[in-house]
């Protein structure tokens, strides 16, 4: 593997609300120690579909994750597959989706709650602590995903003074962990899987529900290159991105060119 990496989902945190509230994460972006694109979500602009397009690098029209309805292990090649056939080490702590999409389906609470297995896609997944993993088993592939903020905007509206507190627990929090992380020879990404309105609403094709941070926090050894910082990265560019910055061989399935070396 050239680079280990941990990718980060905040659910729901869409571009212009992480740059007004994420002060860890805008403060390193200024110092020059972390990277900064805006990403566009596929669509619709839903938590399933986003998630399957994150890891697959495909849209939802092609992997037919349309919905959150959606129950059924995917038959493309996604991130976990690719690492795990690479020799890898993957692990998760996420929603049961992830489960679903990539693991196995029906999301069986007894045999998928708690994995610890190495011939499974996801080799370690946990639903409630995320450093033990870390730690324990040096997973090459780390998938953190967090619902709170998607779930208190659909409940007060992403302009709420409950987003506000939620962002600065959820920033203090990775002002902490980013730099054990990066010690331990992680790169670090830390993205959304859609945005939110005012109101607490996403699926459509509004700014507001599309636009996506991707800050990068690339392991200082190995610098990363990538595009003008005024480009617009696709999500399905995600997976193929991973996978090279990674080392790791592209699957023919991910069409969208990686922006990373
Ligand atoms: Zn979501």
């Amino acid at each position: 593997m050239k680079n280990k990496v941990i990718l980060l989902i905040l659910d729901g945190l869409g571009y212009s609300y992480a740059r007004k509230l994420m002060g860890n994460l805008e403060g390193w972006v200024d110092s020059g120690e972390a990277s900064l694109w805006k990403g566009q979500s596929v669509l619709p602009s839903v938590s399933g579909p986003c998630y399957a397009s994150i890891h697959t690098g495909l849209t939802p029209q092609d992997h037919g994750v349309t919905s959150n309805y959606h129950q059924g292990k995917l038959e493309d090649a996604d991130i976990f597959s690719a690492v795990k056939a690479a020799g890898g080490t993957t692990a998760a702590v996420a929603h049961s989706f992830f489960s679903d999409y990539f693991q196995a389906s029906p999301f069986d609470h007894l045999r998928d709650m708690e994995v610890d297995d190495a011939s499974r896609p996801i080799q370690h997944a946990r639903f409630y602590t995320m450093t033990l993993l870390i730690q324990r088993h040096q997973p090459d592939y780390f998938l953190f995903h967090s619902s709170t903020l998607d779930s208190l905007g659909h409940h007060y509206g992403f302009d709420s003074i409950e987003i506000d507190k939620n962002c600065y627990t959820i920033d203090a929090a990775l002002g902490d962990f980013i730099p054990r992380w990066q010690e331990q020879g992680y790169d670090v990404i830390v993205t959304a899987d859609h945005g939110q309105s005012a109101r607490g609403h996403h699926g459509g094709t509004e700014a507001i529900m599309r636009d996506i941070p991707i800050y990068y926090f690339a392991n200082p050894q190995n610098p990363i290159q990538g595009p003008s910082q005024h480009q617009v990265i696709d999500q399905t560019a995600l997976a193929p991105s991973i996978l090279q910055r990674m080392g790791i061989a592209i699957p023919e399935s991910m069409q969208t060119a990686p922006v990373w070396i």
